[in-house]
């Protein structure tokens, strides 16, 4: 029997495909996940040490540490500065929830700003919030891209602050040549599947050129333990496990591959869609020489954003609100309110549309082609 054509043809463009991207690496992806398994190898083994060691290479790091997730890694990066209690940590509001947590957990308290228009933490309003009690810069290096560092780290030194990134969406991001991640005391970055770097659940680490910061967080991440297998210091459980750090390593040898495919997608949106007054586009690749920009998210502006992210959905193309709309100072529960005009009314347009390694050319058309539509173009 053969199955008849749907009547309407639907090209389907998910924001996300986890199961099309296992399905491209099937074969390497469960002879690692059996080769571990059969070595019995899950906890602090090998593949962990060896991933910190290529994470550390690629990004030009002194220390990466693998830890259980992104949130985990901000958590301990934070307990390492050995801050008074109630330091004030200045970040960007359109982050994830995580930067926000992380501050709370190690006795800190998140500060958010405002975003200027490249949805970046805006310095002019990293000034403003600076009071008596403010420790802490912690720029999100968002959607794939680096704040603009030379601002932040004036204002850092000026006021004697110290610089700590979330890079959970940036890995392999750079300004002026520096990797996300090592512009201050410490960088973050998580291993979250639908991160730029995946794996198969939870993941994160810590990047740092100090060497008490890593010592710190490597022994925190671990019950207080040292080398030795001491116990010196209070500590929790944060560990990288060995089968993600697997499959990590696995992936980061082809992870330059994946960064020039996004790049790729990013230029081709930037050709199709550049001119239309209806929206903002993120800056394209290489229109400032001072980013290199990974495109963990392809994150525009755009008018009648609810009525488009709807019609796109009728096109079969998945689209998403970032943080489900709701930047750090409009969930309520934190108690964390305050006047970000410039967020707000970027929240009332901002829409991701799909950017990922699963989308053929004809899919990206098709999202930019769907979008012109809306707008009659
Ligand atoms: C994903 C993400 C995190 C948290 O990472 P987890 O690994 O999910 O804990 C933190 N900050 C930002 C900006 C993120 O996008």
């Amino acid at each position: 029997m053969v199955t008849p054509a749907p009547a309407i043809a639907t090209r389907q463009v998910p924001f996300f495909n986890y199961p099309a991207l296992f399905e491209q690496d099937r074969t390497k992806l469960t002879q690692i996940f059996l080769d571990v398994c059969g070595r019995g190898a899950y906890i602090m083994q090998r593949d962990l040490k060896e991933f910190e060691a290529a994470l550390a290479a690629f990004t030009g790091a002194r220390h990466a540490i693998g830890v259980a997730d992104g949130t985990n890694a901000i958590l301990l990066g934070l307990r390492a500065l050995e801050l008074p209690a109630g330091s004030e940590v200045i970040m960007a509001s359109h982050t994830y929830v995580a930067t926000a947590n992380a501050a709370y957990f190690a006795g800190l308290v998140p500060v958010p700003v405002d975003c200027g228009p490249d949805h970046m933490i805006d310095p002019a309003s990293i000034r403003e919030a600076i009071t008596p009690r403010t420790r802490v810069i912690m720029p999100t290096q968002l959607n794939g891209r680096c704040a603009d560092m030379d601002a932040i780290r004036a204002i850092a030194n000026e006021h004697k602050l110290i610089v700590a990134e979330d890079a959970a969406q940036a890995l392999g991001a750079r300004f002026n040549g520096t990797h996300a991640g090592l512009f201050g005391a410490f960088g973050t970055i998580s291993f979250y599947p639908a991160k730029v770097l995946g794996c198969f659940g939870d993941g994160g680490a810590v990047l740092t050129n100090d060497d008490k910061i890593a010592a710190y967080v490597r022994m925190a991440a671990d019950h207080g333990r040292n080398e030795d297998g001491e116990f010196v210091m209070w500590g929790t459980n944060s560990r990288l496990d060995n089968l993600q750090a697997a499959i990590l390593n696995h992936k980061l040898a082809s992870y330059g591959d994946v960064m020039k495919r996004r790049r790729w997608i990013a230029a081709r949106y930037d050709a199709l869609l550049k001119g239309l007054p209806e929206l903002q586009l993120p800056p394209a690749p290489d229109s400032d020489s001072r980013h290199f920009d990974i495109y963990q998210n392809y994150e525009i502006e755009a008018d009648r954003r609810d009525a488009l992210k709807n019609y796109l959905k009728d096109q079969g193309i998945g689209s998403i609100i970032q943080w489900a709309g709701q930047p750090l100072h409009r969930i309520k529960a934190l108690g964390l309110s305050r006047s970000l005009p410039k967020t707000d009314r970027m929240f009332e347009r901002c829409l991701m549309i799909p950017i990922h390694v699963a989308m053929s050319d004809a899919d990206v058309d098709h999202v930019a082609n769907s979008i012109r539509s809306f707008y009659g173009h």
